[in-house]
């Protein structure tokens, strides 16, 4: 997922309030430098540059730390490393110089904050350590700027644990100093640690927050970036209206000022919520229109990110074929880093484009069945016709005779095709609906079958359909320690003894990885249980088939009866059998549990 941070690191303040800035004029302007530092970075370093230019030697060392974290923020703020190494450097030299440990922590700060963004060193340590530096100091303006760069720090690396408190308090110094800006940073970087920990509405209260501190002081450019996370925060919580107008609103600024790379983040969300609302074409024309933008900037980095989210939305439209071209190219992009994800991805969707390219040709089969089976039914028509206008006519003509009889071989031709068809589309049919390792039904069988049992009138007299899902216990191990060819094995093996064990009485399918479900029609409770009980126990007694093999092969069961009630379609179905698995799982495993026992 494409995720915005808004980065700026509202410090300033107290450097420059400790240049001879006091009042309400020195603090606008603070908050007016602080907004540049977001919004034009490029400018304020330039700025800076030539402000240390004029000033030579003469400048204070306040004055020259103040205007050099402004440079370091601005440049980490436009991925600028040539200026970032600058600033840093050159307070490095000013806190050696002078031994000045504010302009040393600083430096730390810049450090930490870049290292952490681009997940190289050990950037919290360096923030830990600048921490330390200006630990003795007890300037509450120094006190609030440093445990906002510590929240700052463990925000970025996703330690939203640690971060909450060390925000909280960095929000009540800013508070105290009756710092809006400060506090506005602080809530929203709260609002980050809160979605982080998936506390989203919380995390929205945060960013609400800091959208009004923000507003309160004029800086309407971070009110609008602060509403790029309130956004996602509204569509997570089922609001896309109000996530649309907070993106939209975003791009407009963000196109207006040529911040191409954040314009690429709006658009996204603006497509997301699109799709949220339902509205998956339109959705999927943007995302198509933001990746072009992206591969026009040369946006390489962002591209591959922007691609997966357009390979969802082509999904989502029944593109198949260019959700698949994007996942691949995203993957191409992100070779050198690890894809995992994104390789599991790709393989999904290959078996899902490989299922419904089957699909099409059964559908393509079926439609030439239907036109051979009307020219068959023509050609007898004709045939029929033919030979009773010969009957009719006393001296059948030679001619004619031939031409029936060549009717009649087209008919049979055009009869042994429409067979032969006929079984190949049956063929596919079941492949499709076949799990190709272990030859069991697969997880569209089940469903298909789940889906047709529960549409039957129910007779209330009759049993309960039962629902067992059965997954291996520990069967990385297996994998671990026997191969994944033997770990295939295994399935094999399990597959064969479910199947013949209910042999007649139940539906075996294996609906993923290495779980089964078991499907009883009109089975009762007891039964189901006992039944549950003997495959338990059956797939425990079971030999390893790889030599060797210390492991027994264990399964935990959970087991869902469908009363109508509590269950009253397939998904809460099988989400009353997954919940009652996962209890099995949590007490130890190789055991059955009902859903009626999990609460
Ligand atoms: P748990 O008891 O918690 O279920 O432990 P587990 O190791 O079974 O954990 P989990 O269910 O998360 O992992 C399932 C493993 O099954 C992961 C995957 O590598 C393996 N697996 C999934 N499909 C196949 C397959 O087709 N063949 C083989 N050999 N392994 C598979
Ligand atoms: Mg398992
Ligand atoms: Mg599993």
């Amino acid at each position: 997922m494409l995720r915005k941070v808004v980065t700026w690191m509202g410090l300033l303040l107290p450097l420059l309030v400790h240049a001879g800035g006091t009042g309400t004029t020195a603090d606008a302007s603070m908050n007016a430098w602080r907004a540049r530092a977001v919004t034009d970075p490029s400018g304020l370093i330039e700025d800076v540059r030539s402000q240390l230019d004029k000033g030579g030697t003469g400048l204070t060392t306040v004055r020259e730390r103040s205007l050099l974290w402004g440079m370091g923020t601005a440049a980490i703020n436009s991925n600028d490393d040539a200026a970032l190494a600058e600033a840093t450097l050159r307070l490095d030299g000013l806190g050696n110089a002078s031994g000045d440990p504010l302009a040393q922590a600083a430096a730390g700060y810049l450090r930490a904050r870049h290292d952490i963004a681009n997940g190289i060193g050990e950037g919290l340590s360096q923030a830990l350590q600048a921490a330390a530096r200006v630990q003795g100091i007890t300037d509450p303006q120094i006190v609030a700027w440093s445990r906002f760069q510590l929240c700052d720090a463990y925000t970025l690396d996703e330690r939203a644990e640690k971060a909450l408190p060390l925000c909280h308090q960095a929000e009540a110094s800013y508070a105290a100093l009756g710092d809006r800006w400060g506090m506005a940073d602080a809530e929203n970087d709260l609002g980050l640690a809160l979605a982080t920990l998936n506390r989203v509405s919380d995390a929205a209260a945060m960013y609400e927050s800091s959208r009004r501190h923000f507003s309160l002081i004029g800086a309407h450019e971070l009110v609008v970036m602060v509403g790029d996370n309130l956004s996602q925060m509204y569509l997570k919580l089922g609001r896309p209206h109000k996530a649309l107008a907070l993106s939209q609103t975003s791009l407009a600024q963000e196109l207006a000022s040529g911040r191409i790379s954040d314009s690429l983040g709006s658009s996204t969300d603006i497509a997301q919520a699109e799709a949220a609302l339902g509205q998956h074409k339109k959705a999927y024309a943007l995302m198509q229109a933001t990746v072009a933008r992206a591969r026009a900037a040369g946006m390489n980095g962002e591209l591959s990110n922007l691609l997966e989210i357009e390979s969802e939305m082509a999904e989502q439209v029944g593109e198949l074929h260019q959700a698949l071209a994007d996942v691949r190219e995203a993957l191409r992009l992100n070779a050198s880093t690890s894809t995992p994800a994104l390789r599991a991805i790709e393989t999904e969707l290959e078996q899902r484009y490989a299922v419904r390219e089957k699909e099409l040709r059964i559908h393509d089969l079926e439609r030439e069945n239907r036109v051979n089976s009307l020219a068959l039914k023509a050609a007898h028509a004709e045939a029929e016709r033919r030979a009773e206008e010969g009957r009719r006519v006393v001296l059948l003509d030679r001619v004619t005779e031939l031409s029936i009889a060549g009717l009649l071989l087209l008919a049979t031709l055009l009869f042994l095709l429409l067979h032969n068809q006929h079984r190949h589309a049956a063929e596919l049919r079941m492949q499709a609906l076949c799990d190709p390792l272990t030859g069991i039904e697969n997880r569209r069988a089940f469903l298909q079958r789940a889906e047709g049992l529960l549409a039957e009138r129910r007779d209330p007299q009759r049993p309960q359909h039962v629902l067992m899902l059965i997954d291996f216990d520990y069967f990385k191990r297996i994998n671990d320690s026997a191969g994944h060819q033997a770990g295939d094995r295994v399935l094999c093996v399990v597959a064969d003894y479910l199947r013949a064990r209910v042999d007649g009485h139940a539906h075996v399918a294996r609906i993923g990885g290495e779980e089964f479900a078991v499907l009883c029609p009109q089975h009762g409770a007891e039964a189901g249980m006992r039944l549950a009980e003997a495959l338990r126990a059956g797939v425990a007694a079971l030999s390893p088939p790889m030599e060797g093999a210390q492991t027994r092969i264990t399964v935990s069961i959970g087991v869902a009866m469908f009363d109508g009630e509590h269950c009253r379609d397939v998904s809460s179905w099988m989400r009353a059998a997954d919940k009652a698995l996962y209890s099995a799982k949590s007490h130890g495993r190789d055991r059955v549990v009902a859903s009626t026992l999990v609460s």
